[in-house]
């Protein structure tokens, strides 16, 4: 069959769907460049048949087009991340199995020696498509999608497959309960536009704004890459009815609003405004940033938990009440429990495992069929995650494995320490991790980035701890840094935070 996305682009197809610094592309445009590129991968043969086809382009026309190009010609795409060194890319490509690269130019040193030293064919963007286009295959839904790499946060980055009924249950989950408006709204100005901050190598920015956005017939546009300055200019345009990002952008642009004249500041402020949502997530959102978020935006940040693995599961609600510091509920077509170690579920108030069934939930971890099996138990996913129902709300609490700390007897969520860290006057950022200790178990010590010209003792951050929390989940050491370590997704890679300390 044809793929739902292209159906509902078709009837689109005059609309803008792609919008750049270098102008703006319609659906039709999206359609026409897609199956110039299925033909030039397909070269002669009627279906790529699963091939893994890597590509590395910046966000724009050029990657939708081109990732759309592989599913049209049957292919697996395989979206690379524009950050990474040689090492993780060659990683990824001989991990994915990959028969082709595509490659922007910016990226072709790099790229086109991993292909000669793999034998792997290469294709420049820039190579020239021709006029004629070739029958597409017929594609069916339960065939894999796309292949993303988890953010490698707590270890080597898996290989995590959907379908294309994966990606479609993902979108349409999200779709009707952040109620993207349909695309045959009768009025142009009622059109969603969404502005796109986000890296397209991990499930936030593929996903939840871009394929979201192409599913529902909006305007996408497209940022080649993370600006603050740039990000507030259009904004204060006033044009936008959706944002999504992750917490250390709203950082980022919460800086930047500081730094403007009081003047600017209007501007900015009343650019959000015209918005409709705004979302964060990936990581978890530091209720202060939610707070200063809120007194210059006037919106409420809207925090939803997801994974590469299962796409989004639970979320705030996008009219009803929503809590700082919590994700709310199980989104549409998601089933969420939390189990404890037995595997029985826990009462409301008691910390479990979050585990999700659904259709939108992976078919695989690529070539690993154990750690595929490892994941599953009576058909449900665990997550890895902990978290808590309080009041309805569900309330995460960290990685299992990196930030449920266990120290002497307790277990203890370094979430929730950080929250409250980052109350004191002095710290800026902070990590929590648990340290192997022959006497504790595990002790929790805290990376600490102070605000500048401060210092701060171990001794009177206890003191002042103490104040605040449980004795036992007081950090017992701490280490000032100028920066924690972040990966491509800007979230603290945890395991190199602990190295810090040994
Ligand atoms: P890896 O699996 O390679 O260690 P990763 O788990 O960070 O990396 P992703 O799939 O990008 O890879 O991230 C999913 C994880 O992000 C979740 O399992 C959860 O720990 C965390 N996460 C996502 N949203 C939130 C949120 N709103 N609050 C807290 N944590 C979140
Ligand atoms: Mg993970």
């Amino acid at each position: 069959m044809t793929l739902p996305l292209i159906t509902r682009a078709e009837k689109n197809s005059e609309k803008r769907a792609i919008l750049t610094d270098e102008g703006a592309f319609t659906y039709q445009d999206l359609l026409h460049i897609s199956s110039q590129i299925a033909t030039n991968l397909l070269n002669g043969t009627a279906d790529l048949q699963q091939q893994r086809v890597a590509f590395l382009i910046p966000p724009g026309f050029e990657y939708v087009a081109t990732q759309w190009g592989i599913w049209r010609a049957g292919g697996i795409a395989v979206p690379l991340c524009i950050s990474h060194p040689r090492p993780e890319l060659e990683y990824v490509i001989t991990n994915s199995g990959a028969s082709m690269i595509i490659a922007h130019p910016h990226f072709e040193d790099i790229l086109r020696a991993i292909a000669t030293t793999h034998n792997l064919r290469f294709i420049l963007t820039t190579e020239p498509l021709g006029d004629h286009v070739a029958p597409l295959p017929e594609i069916d839904i339960t065939r894999r999608a796309l292949i993303l790499y988890t953010s490698g946060t707590t270890g080597k980055p898996k290989g995590v497959v959907t379908t294309h009924q994966n990606i479609q249950a993902q979108v349409t989950s999200l779709v009707t309960a952040w109620e993207w408006t349909a695309s045959d709204s009768p009025s142009e100005t009622l059109r969603e536009r969404i502005l796109h901050v986000l890296p397209l190598h991990h499930i936030h920015g593929i996903i939840n704004v871009l394929t979201c956005a192409l599913w529902a017939g909006a305007e996408c546009h497209m940022l080649s890459k993370f600006d603050a300055d740039v990000v507030w200019r259009l904004i204060s345009q006033g044009e936008f009815t959706l944002f999504m990002a992750v917490p250390t952008i709203y950082v980022k642009l919460i800086a930047a609003w500081e730094n403007a004249s009081q003047e600017r500041q209007k501007t900015m402020t009343a650019g959000c405004t015209k918005m409709r949502l705004m979302v964060s997530g990936s990581a978890a959102l530091p209720v202060q940033v939610l707070q200063k978020w809120q007194n210059i935006s006037g919106h409420f940040l809207l925090e939803r938990y997801g994974m590469t693995e299962i796409g989004m599961a639970l979320s705030n609600p996008l009219h009803g009440q929503r809590y700082a510091g919590y994700v709310g509920q199980p989104l549409p077509q998601v089933e969420v429990r939390l189990v404890d170690e037995g595997g029985n579920l826990v009462p409301p108030g008691t910390p479990g495992e979050i585990q999700v069934k659904g259709p939108g939930v992976f078919l695989e971890y690529w070539q690993n069929p154990q750690a595929t099996a490892k994941a599953f138990q009576d058909g449900w996913f665990c997550t890895g995650d902990l978290a808590v129902v309080e009041n309805g709300n569900y309330r995460i609490l960290g990685r299992m494995s990196v930030d449920i700390i266990k120290t002497g007897g307790y277990k203890v969520s370094a979430l929730e320490i950080e929250e409250v860290l980052r109350n004191h006057p002095d710290i800026q950022e902070c990590a929590v991790v648990g340290v192997a200790d022959p006497e504790w178990g595990e002790r929790v010590c805290a990376a600490l980035v102070l605000q500048p010209q401060r210092q701060l003792t171990l001794e009177s951050l206890r003191g002042w701890a103490k104040e605040q929390l449980a004795v036992y989940k007081v950090p017992t050491k701490i280490l000032l840094v100028e920066e924690l370590p972040r990966n491509a997704m800007g979230k603290v890679t945890k395991p190199t935070v602990v190295e810090l300390f040994r």
